[in-house]
């Protein structure tokens, strides 16, 4: 197995190539992080201003240091008229829960929290973890329709979200958000009604193209990630400011933490790491070397103390909490990946290909 020299990723990365120098493609393209600029973030905002409505831009806000970053750029650095909305996923940690109540009483912005069937939701977990080793997805899913819903109903121009580039290359080979994927694992399940389903979905028929298209035609709102626009402090810095902008607090028993606002994180990387032999976090350390945010020997320390091969100390909590055993999980790691990528329309096939010759093409 091989693993670069200057990251910590290994052959396991999907199409990762390595050279003489054994130094993998994603460092050797120095894939590094260009902004777009302050100034397109700026007319963005500007012209959500214009549109004069009730609220400028709508932030989903998990407790976590992304979101919470961004609703500070967006209400104290930007000035802008914010609604601040939390989908409860069912798997929130009180940390996050009480790094958004402060937030929110900070910034005295308007907030909104959309509960969903919980019956419901935790079905779509069991199911999706079941059959694919995965509940991200379900979860993505489940938050991206309830921040639609919202800043549809209340016309809201924008929507900031708190991608990071620091989380670029984390994503999975799976199409984990495709909503046809979705569908079909839910109709082999077999304990859900074709309504239950499309309730959990909002917007049961949106398929790629729709989604784009829809964004144009400004049926739905903007969707900016405000993080690739700018120069961002380091991961650290950031951490530093939301603690004495927005009352934010972190893990106290980790360096670097990220996802603090999700109770299944460990679980999920623990079962990634199994199925595909790398999860989020190998992904974000190596970004940050890429970055010089800190070293490789640094990094490699921080990897090994998150124990990404051993049940996470949550473990057992989490999975009475979602209503599955320690047989699910292990049936599930059995999995190989890309499992249900044909099982997808043709429509978000075509988009997906578009996508990706557009990319190259850049
Ligand atoms: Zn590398």
């Amino acid at each position: 197995m091989k693993t670069c020299k200057k990251c910590l990723l290994d052959e396991n990365y999907p199409q990762i190539t390595f050279n003489d120098k054994d130094v993998c493609s994603l460092c050797s393209s120095n894939k590094s992080f260009k902004p777009i600029g302050e100034n397109a973030l700026i007319d963005i905002f500007q012209a959500a201003k214009n549109k004069n409505k009730e609220y400028d831009a709508l932030v989903p806000l998990s407790g976590g240091k992304d979101s919470t970053y961004i609703l500070h750029l967006a209400v104290n650095v930007y000035k802008l008229n914010v609604l601040a909305m939390t989908y409860d996923n069912g798997l929130f940690s009180q940390l996050a829960l009480d790094n958004i109540d402060r937030a929110i009483k900070l910034t005295k912005v308007k907030h909104i929290f959309c509960k969903p069937d919980f019956a419901i939701q935790k079905k779509v977990y069991q199911n999706m973890l079941k059959y694919t080793g995965d509940i991200c997805g379900a979860c993505d899913i489940g938050t991206k329709a309830n921040v639609l819903k919202v800043a549809t109903d209340y016309s809201i121009p924008i929507i900031l979200y708190g991608t990071s580039p620091l989380e670029n290359d984390s994503f999975l080979p799976d199409s984990i958000q495709d909503i046809t994927r979705f569908k079909y694992i839910m109709k082999i399940a077999n304990n859900l009604t074709k309504k239950q389903i499309n309730d959990f979905l909002i917007f049961p028929n949106l398929n790629m193209f729709l989604h784009s298209f829809y964004k144009l035609t400004g049926k739905f709102s903007k969707e900016v990630s405000p993080l690739f626009y700018l120069d961002n402090p380091t991961d650290k810095q950031m951490g530093e400011i939301i603690k004495r902008e927005l009352g934010w607090q972190d893990e106290t028993n980790r360096e670097y933490s990220k996802h603090l606002d999700c109770i299944a994180e460990p679980l999920t990387n623990y079962i990634r790491n199994k199925i595909y032999g790398y999860e989020r976090r190998k992904c974000q350390y190596s970004n940050m070397i890429r970055r010089d945010e800190i070293t490789r020997e640094h990094a490699n320390r921080l990897f090994e103390a998150d124990k990404i091969d051993e049940k996470p100390m949550n473990y057992s909590e989490v999975l009475k909490h979602l209503g599955i055993t320690d047989n699910d999980v292990e049936k599930a790691i059995s999995y190989k990946p890309l499992l249900y990528e044909n099982h997808t329309s043709k429509m978000n096939k075509l988009y997906g290909y578009l996508m990706k010759k557009i990319n190259n093409n850049r």
